[in-house]
């Protein structure tokens, strides 16, 4: 295989669209960069050089599995969340845009408290926990998942970014790794997808993404039943819980936590408008 540039990118592009990808012209380049290591700047001022056939042919095989639907982060491995670049694999949710928004509310509701405890319930590739733990440096976080393979690419996650001192990663089941143990707060992005909207997710998520990760039962609202009701599985009820729900699920999961005893709930709306975040507090905080 003796191609340049040019006439590679045109031949992804043409096999990107005709799978039916949204933009073919923009991931045909931006993967060819991902494989050579350089920027899509750098292809378009080289156009006519020819990388090598090995290079040629790690190039086509990415273009091959992203035009059978593979997510692109899957490919490269790599997924920025929070402008730090996370390790991804098919083990593990890919962090997605609207999720910075819990920690964005996390680090505005904690910075300037020390001796912080936060539990992160359901941390996939820990980019939840693992972006906190930098933006609030004095604090202390306990990342569980139900997943020995996500844990690992947590882990190295931590490693990446330097707080593995800070994150302690725990396997089991929601609350059950940290029976009996103080948090001033929980943050969770949990699987909330009900069982009937799975079936029509992108075929990109709900053919490669892990089921484990999105599936939250019927209506979706299992992990946040169990959430709310198995809080007295901690030494004390923390100060703060916050949330990341699906579409039109705030109320739903608002009264879940009214019920546990956080009478003081706020919702927050991602970009799009749609209420993302639940934060509660019990009564009489501010
Ligand atoms: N936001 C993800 C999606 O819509 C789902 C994440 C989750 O279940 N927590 O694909």
């Amino acid at each position: 295989m003796s191609s340049t540039i040019k006439e590679a990118l045109q031949r992804a592009s043409f096999c990107l669209q005709r799978a039916g990808c949204g933009n073919p012209v923009g991931e045909a380049a931006a993967l060819l960069a991902a494989s050579l290591g350089v920027t899509r700047a750098w292809l378009y001022a080289h156009g006519e050089e020819k990388p090598e056939a090995a290079e040629l042919q790690h190039y086509f095989a990415w273009v091959a599995r992203r035009a059978d639907g593979e997510p692109y982060a899957y490919l490269t491995g790599e997924k920025e969340f929070m402008s730090l670049s996370f390790l991804v694999t098919p083990a593990v949710l890919i962090p997605r845009p609207e999720t910075e928004l819990l920690v964005e509310t996390a680090v505005r509701e904690l910075k300037g408290r020390e001796n912080l405890r936060i539990l992160d319930l359901g941390t996939g590739s820990g980019a939840v926990a693992i972006s906190i733990a930098v933006l609030l440096p004095e604090s202390e976080v306990v990342a569980v998942d139900i997943s020995p393979a996500a844990l690992h690419v947590a882990t190295q996650n931590a490693a990446r970014h330097g707080v593995t001192n800070r994150v302690r990663f725990l396997a089991g089941d929601l609350y059950a790794p940290v029976c009996g143990e103080r948090f001033d707060a929980i943050v969770s992005n949990p699987p909330y997808i009900s069982s009937t909207d799975i079936e029509t997710l992108e075929r990109d998520v709900k053919d490669f993404e892990p089921r484990l990760a999105l599936s939250g039962g019927p209506d979706g609202l299992n992990f946040y039943r169990r959430l709310t009701a198995e809080l007295a599985l901690l030494a004390a009820p923390p100060a703060l819980l916050l949330f990341e729900v699906g579409y039109r699920q705030s109320e739903a999961v608002a009264a879940l936590c009214y019920a546990a005893g956080y009478k003081n709930i706020s919702q927050l709306n991602d970009l799009a408008g749609i209420p993302r975040i639940i934060l509660a507090k019990p009564a009489g905080t501010a």
